[in-house]
């Protein structure tokens, strides 16, 4: 998808800072991380959001769900604990029409989310 952020990080025509990368996903270090550990886990195929989901994406969300725990593991808050968040529209502050998985941890972590 021209003009998308993570369309360009996934075609590594922009720099991130990978954590795990397969064939259906990508994990990197947000830019402006929320807390001690914040990595977003995207599809590497365009998919504009949560609410866009069809039938068709179940089998790679299902992949990007099971990534979650080699990712955590990855940036060291697998015993420690996390939290997988993904934001749908204004109220959740969404910014990156390219759905995302954020994946927090490196402290304790309050509920509910502000
Ligand atoms: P949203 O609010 O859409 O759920 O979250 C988008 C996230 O993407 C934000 O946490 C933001 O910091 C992150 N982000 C935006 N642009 C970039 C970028 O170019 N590189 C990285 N690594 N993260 C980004
Ligand atoms: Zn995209």
């Amino acid at each position: 998808m021209p003009d998308c952020i993570f369309c360009k990080i996934v075609a590594g025509q922009i720099p991130a800072k990978l954590v795990y990368q397969d064939e259906q996903v990508l994990a990197f270090h947000d830019i402006s991380p929320g807390a001690p550990v914040h990595v977003l886990i995207v599809p590497r195929r365009h998919i504009e959001s949560l609410a866009a989901l069809t039938e068709e994406d179940a089998a790679v969300m299902g992949h990007l769900l099971a990534a979650a725990e080699p990712v955590a593991q990855l940036a060291g808050v697998a015993a420690s604990g996390y939290r997988v968040v993904f934001n749908v529209g204004r109220d959740a502050g969404i910014a990156v029409y390219h759905l995302h998985a954020h994946l927090l941890g490196g402290r304790k972590l309050s509920w509910p989310p502000g």
